[in-house]
């Protein structure tokens, strides 16, 4: 499961930014997104905080859908919006 939250430090509290990754991983540079403003010229592998180099944590970790899942979802509402479509017509008929 792909999980999304704030990259927080342990330390200081700074939020260097956000991270996308599979749940209970290491949080590694893939995946992150440096918050606007954030010192990004280095950015450590594994993650630290940008502001004084502590430990991180993912704080407020919540599920993210998978691409393939959410382009699943689209295809499947446009398979209905076809189907009411045709629906539409048949009664107007
Ligand atoms: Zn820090």
């Amino acid at each position: 499961m792909l999980v999304r939250g704030e990259v927080k430090c342990l330390h200081c509290g700074y939020v260097s930014g956000t991270w996308v990754g599979a749940a209970g991983t290491p949080l590694r540079r893939a995946g992150f997104t440096p918050s606007p403003g954030a010192p990004a010229e280095a950015i450590p592998d594994p993650l630290r905080c940008l502001r004084c180099g502590g430990p991180v944590y993912l704080e407020s970790a919540t599920p993210v859908l998978s691409s393939s899942r959410l382009q699943r979802i689209r295809q499947l509402r446009e398979q209905l919006d076809a189907l009411d479509l045709r629906r539409k017509r048949r009664s107007a008929a």
